[in-house]
């Protein structure tokens, strides 16, 4: 039996560090830990919050229900063959661990997704990216247990319909399944992507770069641009970057002839958020006890440890300012708890 710890503090389980209390707190290792968990929950009909590392949540105020952490541990090699390594593993590791892991055993794939914070079940839920690959990219199935029914099912890539920051697991399926366990193909053999400019320029130095090059190169980006959130306290990037259409775009290009933006398909661009709220004067700017980050405006702090009321008033503060000069709508990246 699991656990069941009343009156938890999660201030140190979310990367904002807002300061938060939930009922209920439970740490499961397994399926069967986890059973129990959801069961209690249901029980005594309280909310639930599934928890990898927290680096993707606002806690707006006290959770009124149970909070279960994913601490499930383990790989293991499912297949193989000439070219490729299927390497299953537990929703409860650390996602840059693995990364570690994968580089050390030379299985290659991962290395641009290097040092993002957070859990390995966690990664599927918003398709985590960055540097030019996305997590859907290397996926090729995951386990999850229904809340529901306690039954777990496996669903292919296909099946979990990823997209930009998102997949069925924000969706359709939203609070009814428990990641447990993902499943990656991993090269034998590199195939570097170093299609995003910065990471390019990084490496232009090396003539044949290895992936671990790549790695610290992205290391080293991230930790150039990105604030520690061991130090000051982040979620990464608070916005997701808005996708408009062409004919929206020639329309803002004749005031904002320099607007940052990435072809999406045919008809639709994506605008790099960062730049609206730089331009809409935000950059380095301070509301409500909660900062917007001076070298990287996409991202809010929260150095005074402020609540997450103060910080979701500062991002509406953005979303309005932004919406009023643009006429572009920002939506939150992390998910707002309770
Ligand atoms: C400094 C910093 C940099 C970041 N950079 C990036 C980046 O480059 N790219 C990017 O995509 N993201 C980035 N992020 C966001 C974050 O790291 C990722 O979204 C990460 O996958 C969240 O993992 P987590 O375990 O902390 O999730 P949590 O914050 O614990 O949870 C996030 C959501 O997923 C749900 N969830 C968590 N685990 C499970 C599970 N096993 N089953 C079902 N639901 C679950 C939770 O209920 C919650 O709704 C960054 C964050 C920070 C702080």
């Amino acid at each position: 039996m699991p656990l069941f710890l009343p009156h938890f503090n999660l201030q140190k389980l979310n990367t904002l560090a807002v300061p938060a209390v939930a009922n209920f707190y439970v740490a499961v290792h397994d399926d069967d830990e986890l059973r129990e968990a959801l069961t209690f929950a249901c029980t005594e009909n309280l909310p639930l919050l599934v928890l990898g590392g927290g680096s993707n949540i606002v806690l707006r105020a006290d959770f009124p229900g149970v909070v279960i952490q994913l601490k499930s541990q383990g790989k293991e090699v499912v297949a193989e063959d000439e070219h490729f390594v299927w390497l299953k593993v537990a929703a409860g590791e650390n996602w840059h661990h693995l990364v570690e892991y994968t580089l050390d055993n030379a299985l290659y794939g991962l290395e641009n997704l290097s040092l993002i914070p957070g859990s390995v079940g966690a990664a599927p839920i918003q398709n985590i990216g960055a540097y030019g690959v996305e997590v859907k990219d290397l996926i090729t199935e995951l386990s999850a247990l229904e809340i529901r029914s306690g039954i777990v099912v496996n669903f292919t890539n296909e099946s979990c319909r990823f997209d930009y920051r998102d997949s069925i697991f924000k969706q359709a399926l939203k609070d009814q399944y428990v990641i447990t366990s993902v499943t990656f193909r991993l090269r034998k053999t590199a195939q570097l992507n170093l299609s995003y400019p910065a990471l390019r320029d990084t490496l232009a130095g090396l003539d044949n770069p290895s992936p671990q090059a790549v790695s610290e190169a992205v290391i080293g980006i991230r930790q150039s641009k990105l604030p520690d959130p061991a130090l000051t306290p982040n979620v990464g990037s608070f916005f997701k970057n808005p996708i408009i259409n062409l004919a929206q775009l020639q329309v803002l290009r004749t005031t904002y002839p320099d607007i940052v933006s990435y072809p999406v398909d045919t008809v639709r661009v994506k605008l790099a958020a960062g730049w609206l709220i730089d331009r809409a004067g935000w950059r380095g700017k301070e509301a409500a006890g909660a900062k917007v980050h001076a070298q990287q405006a996409l991202v809010l702090t929260n150095p005074d440890r402020a609540s997450g009321a103060r910080v979701l008033a500062l991002a509406e503060l953005i979303q309005q300012s932004v919406r009023a000069q643009f006429g572009v709508t920002l939506e939150m990246e992390p998910r707002v708890y309770p």
